[in-house]
């Protein structure tokens, strides 16, 4: 083949590449074949020497799957630091919802685009987002001109008893929750995707659950996302309501399935625990945030043991207070083995978390979360060249990863075959751009804030 016939390929070599196929290969002396948004075939470099297209030289790095956050809030990394050291209901009570409700069109595309950057630069190709109950569109914008894949969908509440002007009719929250899922459900050349976002049982009516979970069931691809059994107060007003726990409600609601992902599910008794199995859901942990915001800690060994689908989020800034897959890798791991012992999360699991269970729970396991042949071309080069890698060899990948690497670690990142970040530097986005207008758009939101 000429030059010509490999215009849309790239020939990226690289040392190792970390597949997370089935056979979890670690494989050296390798090179990845993408074509245009693909993966068109992954070999021996020597197996490439007569390739007359586009090579990209990096043998002195390693490939792995993007990483994949199946729980954020885009909306609210302009808040980071300014609510620190309270507990849930306060937290949400006297800062995250007023500043949510202060937020307009351009707060908000200025706080979307300040968490996406910091998700490319450490790694992160994938999320699944919370939304926000208004100008949802600034968030699905800012993802969409960045490059980031995404599931996103507003936030839908039409109760709320802690902070009641954040909230709308349950009408105004489907109508308009069908109108932007008809509209951004795969667009952006299908990395943008549309998840229903009721954000938690106590902020939606009963008819409105119900209607979600009818809205999902019927809508091809749409996923449902939500926070569940977060906070001890938050499931013994659930069982108040409703004579029953969280997940039941769900259940007899028709909101779990395969479709589901559920933030947190810290506090679940045994029938919870097996309901999840049975049905399917999916649960996306959040370390950082749970520890935090004093919440507790999910027993995830026991979740992974029964064959629930674990996967791994940041939650939001302001109770984390970054947006870092790596910070979540570790704290799996580590939170666990006080409680466990010390052979629990090992880091190879933990690295599932990130990436392929990530995957499985947006049903995108078939294109995205490991590095194989007919797959999404979503990578990340990292250089594991540095005095806090040490001697990271062949078999110690998944350790130097989950426990040594940071943001640092990484070179460059690709989603849907191109590049975003390369050599350390944004192709596309500028950076000082998006921390100052940040840092403005915080100050008028501030402004606006009665709080
Ligand atoms: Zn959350």
């Amino acid at each position: 083949m000429n030059r010509e016939q490999h215009r849309n390929q790239i020939l990226l070599q690289v040392g190792t590449i970390v597949t997370m196929n089935a056979r979890r290969d670690v494989l050296s002396d390798c090179a990845i074949l993408i074509e245009e948004n693909r993966i068109k075939n992954i070999s021996l470099r020597k197996h490439f020497k007569n390739y007359s297209g586009k090579i990209i030289e990096a043998k002195h790095l390693v490939a792995i799957p993007g990483f994949i956050q199946t729980h954020l809030h885009l909306c609210q990394t302009l808040f980071r630091g300014l609510a620190d050291d309270l507990q849930l209901l306060d937290w949400l009570l006297k800062k995250i919802m007023p500043f949510e409700f202060a937020h307009n069109e351009k707060s908000m595309h200025a706080s979307a685009m300040l968490g996406i950057a910091e998700l490319i630069r450490g790694g992160t190709t994938t999320i699944l987002d919370m939304g926000s109950i208004s100008h949802e569109e600034e968030i699905i914008r800012a993802i969409g001109e960045s490059g980031l894949r995404a599931y996103v969908g507003k936030a839908m509440m039409d109760r709320n008893d802690l902070f009641p002007k954040l909230k709308e009719s349950r009408s105004d929250a489907l109508n308009s929750t069908r109108k932007l899922a008809e509209e951004f459900h795969n667009s952006f050349n299908e990395r943008v995707k549309y998840a229903a976002a009721p954000r938690f049982v106590l902020s939606c009516s009963e008819k409105l659950l119900r209607d979600v979970g009818e809205l999902v069931a019927s809508f091809d691809g749409m996923l449902m996302h939500t926070h569940a059994s977060e906070n001890k107060h938050e499931i013994a007003t659930v069982r108040q309501m409703y004579g029953k726990e969280n997940i039941e409600v769900l259940n007899a609601l028709g909101l779990l399935s395969e479709k589901s992902v559920l933030a947190h599910c810290i506090h679940l008794n045994e029938k919870e625990i097996s309901l999840l199995k049975k049905t399917k859901a999916n649960v996306a942990h959040c370390p950082s945030s749970n520890l935090k915001l004093a919440s507790g800690i999910a027993n995830i060994p026991k979740y992974l043991n029964n064959g629930i689908n674990v996967s791994l989020g940041a939650d939001g800034a302001p109770c984390n207070n970054n947006l870092n897959q790596f910070q979540e890798m570790k704290l799996a791991a580590l939170i666990q083995k006080p409680l466990h012992g010390s052979t629990s999360m090992p880091a190879e699991q933990v690295f599932e978390l990130a990436t392929i269970n990530g995957a499985k729970a947006l049903s995108l396991e078939k294109e995205i979360g490991s590095l194989e042949v007919g797959k999404k071309a979503d990578l990340v080069l990292l250089n594991l060249n540095n005095v806090w890698n040490g001697s990271a060899n062949f078999s110690s990948y998944y350790s130097n990863i989950v426990y040594s690497a940071t943001s640092e670690n990484v070179d460059s990142v690709m989603i849907d075959g191109k590049w975003i970040l390369r050599n350390r530097e944004f192709a596309t986005l500028d950076e000082e751009k998006i921390v100052d207008n940040g840092k403005q758009e915080l100050q008028k939101l501030l402004n606006r804030c009665e709080v």
